[in-house]
Order: structure tokens, then sequence, then C-alpha cells
């Protein structure tokens, strides 16, 4: 079954929406109240558990409505313990991932907005792996929910950090993403505050300049990987589209009308874009702007034969962008290497499995 045979999503609907459905069937918003408490704040999994629910509200959803929770096709989790990836069926039998980190102090949940990718990174295992479809907002909204869910029922702290840097281009679907984090901000249910929000883009030019000019509150971080447009095409076909130059000014108008720094990602590939050279043209580029550069060693993947960047060049490669540029970085904590928790290498894993 397609996604688009299925009745209407409930994860899909923002909270107005929800009450003018309900409204519709001749409901008071109290009950969309309650149905939105039971979807966000208890996280239940099953429209039969809703019991403070008329049961007449209850078959009319049940006929109407669907409440998208993903199955968990496969959950595995890192030796040390910090990071759990869970393969996630659509309902057209589909995976996609969904990731979540724990770092010092803070639980991170990555989430997809694509199944499969059309960008083509070439170091990326779901960029190897091909477009497949856009996922809806509710399929979005239903991973955040997954990884809540799972925090809720081991006791551990609430969700408060996503990132959108899962499988998929998020403004490549635009509509979709954007629809979702309204939906998880929402302060009677997720209540996601919008800085703890992060949408990773590779550089698609029109969706940064849409996310400026409607100003939406996310952070935003572009996966740069490299400071020419040679270099860059090589790494990310996507830069053919929109090269370097053009990026560039969309990330310095970006800046300039929301006020807000732009985080940067560079993929530490060894011998390929991890010398102090690459580090000036790094630093030359980014100056000017409001920025933070996030370094993160390559996750190899089957697909392509780089190595990960050694820590030495990592440290010499912030040197120089601190101590030459005044630009802040970070080396990205490595997680969860050994379940394959780079970007789509879990379900090409499981596809290769399935192949077998
Ligand atoms: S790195 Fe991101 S944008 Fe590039 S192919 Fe992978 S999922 Fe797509």
């Amino acid at each position: 079954m397609t996604a688009t045979a299925l009745p209407p999503d409930l994860y899909g609907l923002t909270p107005v929406e929800l009450q003018e459905r309900l409204r519709g069937w001749g409901l008071s918003p109290v009950h969309a109240a309650r149905l939105w408490n039971y979807l966000y704040w208890e996280l239940a999994d099953d429209l039969g558990a809703m019991v403070e629910l008329p049961m007449k509200v209850r078959r009319r959803l049940e006929a109407e409505m669907q409440l998208g929770v993903l199955p968990t096709a496969l959950a595995t989790d890192s030796s040390d313990g910090f990071t759990r990836k869970f393969l996630l069926t659509l309902p057209d039998a589909r995976t996609i991932e969904t990731v979540l980190m724990r770092f010092t102090g803070r639980v991170t949940a990555c989430i997809s907005t694509q199944a499969g990718c059309a960008m083509g990174c070439v170091f990326c295992a779901t960029g190897q792996m091909g477009f497949t479809r856009h996922l809806t907002a509710g399929e979005i909204v239903a991973q955040v929910v997954h990884v809540a869910r799972t925090l809720r029922r081991a006791g551990e702290p609430r969700l408060r950090n996503i990132v959108l840097m899962g499988m998929g281009e998020p403004l490549h679907n635009y509509d979709a993403s954007l629809r979702a984090i309204g939906i998880v901000r929402d302060s009677a249910g997720l209540s996601l505050r919008a800085d703890r929000i992060t949408l990773s883009t590779v550089g698609v030019v029109p969706g940064i300049r849409r996310l400026a000019a409607e100003n939406q509150p996310v952070s935003l971080a572009v996966s740069l990987h490299a400071a020419t447009q040679e270099e860059r095409a090589a790494l990310v076909p996507a830069a053919k589209a929109w090269p370097l130059d053009e990026l560039m000014d969309a990330c310095a108008e970006y800046s300039r009308l929301t006020g807000r720094r732009i985080f940067y990602e560079w993929t530490l590939i060894a011998g390929r874009n991890d010398s102090p050279d690459h580090a000036h043209a790094v630093g030359r580029l980014l100056q000017r702007l409001p920025a933070q550069v996030n370094l993160i060693p390559l996750n190899p993947t089957r697909g392509y034969d780089g190595e990960p960047g050694r820590n030495e060049a990592a440290e010499a490669f912030q040197r120089v962008l601190g101590d030459v540029y005044g630009l802040p970085s970070t080396v990205r904590q490595r997680r969860g290497i050994d379940i394959a928790a780079g970007c789509g290498q879990l379900a090409a894993a499981n596809r290769a499995g399935a192949a077998r």
C-alpha cells in the first residue's frame, strides 16, 4: 500500500487542523486537546488505548484516520551503549533509519526525511542507494515520537534535541520537513525548542533562501566538505546544480536576514580534505560569516574507499581555523561505528542481507 492510499495520519496534523477536523465531526476543542495529549504527552501507540475519548470518537478515528506508528524492523545498540539505531518500516514496507544518540548531558534523535536520497554524496550509504520517495510529515513526526517513547519506557530523560540529518535531504522535501518541525515544536505536545532542532542540508540553495525568507527559527547546518567548486563537486554531485559561490551567497543572505550563524559540516577524509591547506581554504571562505565548523571523521561505507581523517589531522585543522581565522570548531564524537550508525548504513546493510 502506498502512503497516499492510506487514511490521513494523525501525526501529520497540526493542532489547529486536528481541532478543525474534530469540530467537523461535531466535537469540542476539549476532545482535540485530549487526543493531542494522548499523541504527544502520553505517547500512546494505539488509538484503542485512548480511553478518555468517547467510544464514538475512537471508532470514527479508527475508520477515517490512522495513527502512523512505524514498526521497528531492527534495533541495534552500539557496544558502548550510547547509540541505538532503529530501522523503521514505512506503510509501503520500505525502511528508514532513526538514531538515538546519548551524549554527555543530552540525548539527540537523528531523523530521516526521505527514503533514500537523490543528492548522491559519494561517501554516503544513503546517497549510494539512490532516491525512493519523500517521507510525509507524519512519517517524520512518527520517528521523533518513536525515540521519545523509547526514552520514556526506559525511564531516561526527555528528548530535547533533534537533527534532520538522517536519510534524505530535508530541503528537497521542504514542506513535509517544515510541517513536521512545526508539529514537534508545539508547546502542548513534544514541545521541542526550535534552537534545539537542526536541519542539515547538502546545500540546496533555493531551500536555504526560503528558510531565510520565512525566518524559520531552526538551526541550520550546511555540509561543505570542500572549499573549492571542483573538489566539492567531486564529493557532492548536488554542487553541480548549486555551485559553491551561489551556496555561499545564500548562506550569507541567510545569516544576514535571520541573524543566526550556520554550522558548516566538514567530513574529514584522510588525504583528501584534512590537510592544513584545506583548513586555510575553509578559513578564507568562512572568515567573514557567522560560522562554526563541525569536523566529522568519515564513517566508512562499502561504496567508497576513503578513510576517516586521523585525530592529529583534526586537531591541526582546528588550530588553523581557530588561531588564524578565529573560527570556532568542534570535532564530532564518533558514535555507533560498530552498528553502522552513519546515514543509510544500516538500511544498506539490511538490503544487502536481504538480497543474499
Ligand atoms: S549525505 Fe545527506 S544529502 Fe548527501 S547523499 Fe547522504 S543523505 Fe543525501
